[in-house]
């Protein structure tokens, strides 16, 4: 069972004019079991929490701390996030050229687990994959999302989710630019993620469309770097009702 704790983390990033503080003092518990939402409108750093997690070099932490079962995962290199367990998918997905998903899978895979997976296994559990999110197998011969369209970025982070089965999972938009039956696909693949009750997952999000399909446990309403408001399922349902408007105003 695992937590991800994250303590007053603040981040700046740096822009033309200097360094501009993104992230003014988050602090988050997402334990085993639990999938926590983070909702809220454009630009208020969302993805800079996912990026600050994930370790991207552009993402200075100037405070705070990122704890992964008492690792301090701020200290790590992206690689050993991964290992640690820690899965981030990310808005904006990168593409990788020359590298096809099947190998990208596996070095993945073998990355994280210290060993190459055996060969015979790994081919099926990488066709089920596929196959569970719809996903046609020939796809596993292309480059690494090279001219993907959204959906089958979203499936493909799917389809690593199922096999590299980490810890603890952070979807940065997963639900962006998805039809109904992509979300849908995406959104079973999340829940199968989660059924045995020993995931954590932290799913951001600016629509409330996907927690029909993914019932989180807990809601932030995140604004101007900040978590705004915190509550149960029923918040989203607020925030759907109502939108931003009442926490942006204060935010100003
Ligand atoms: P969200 O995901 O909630 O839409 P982001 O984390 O992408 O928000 O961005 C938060 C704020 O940080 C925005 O004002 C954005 O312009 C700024 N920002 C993020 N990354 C950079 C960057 N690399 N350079 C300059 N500004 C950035
Ligand atoms: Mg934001
Ligand atoms: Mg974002």
């Amino acid at each position: 069972m695992s937590t991800l704790e994250i303590k007053d983390l603040h981040v700046t990033v740096e822009t033309e004019d200097g360094p501009k503080e993104i992230l003014k003092g988050v602090t988050l518990t997402i334990t085993a079991g639990e999938t926590h939402a983070i909702m809220g409108p454009n630009g208020s750093g969302k993805s800079t929490l996912a990026y600050s997690i994930a370790g991207h070099p552009k993402y200075t932490v100037t405070g705070g701390t990122v704890t992964l079962d008492g690792e301090d995962v701020l200290e790590m290199s992206v690689d050993e996030r991964a290992r640690a367990g820690l899965f981030l998918a990310m808005q904006y997905p990168v593409e990788v050229p020359g590298v096809s998903v099947s190998n990208f899978l596996r070095s993945a895979k073998t990355a994280i687990d210290g060993e190459a997976p055996k060969l015979r296994t790994w081919i099926k559990d990488v066709n089920t994959a596929m196959d569970e999110v719809q996903m046609d197998r020939a796809f596993a011969q292309r480059n690494v999302n090279e001219g993907f369209s959204g959906g089958e970025k979203k499936r493909h982070e799917i389809v690593q989710l199922e096999l590299l089965d980490p810890k603890v999972a952070v979807l940065d938009e997963t639900d962006s630019g998805l039809d109904i039956d992509a979300l849908k696909v995406v959104s079973e693949g999340v829940n199968r993620f989660k059924k045995d009750g020993d995931k954590g997952v932290l799913l951001i999000t600016h629509y409330t469309r996907i927690l029909r399909y993914i019932t989180p446990d807990h809601v932030h309403v995140f604004v101007d770097g900040r978590i705004a408001e915190q509550g149960g399922p029923e918040l989203a349902d607020k925030l759907e009702a109502e939108g931003y408007a009442a926490y942006t105003k204060s935010a100003v």
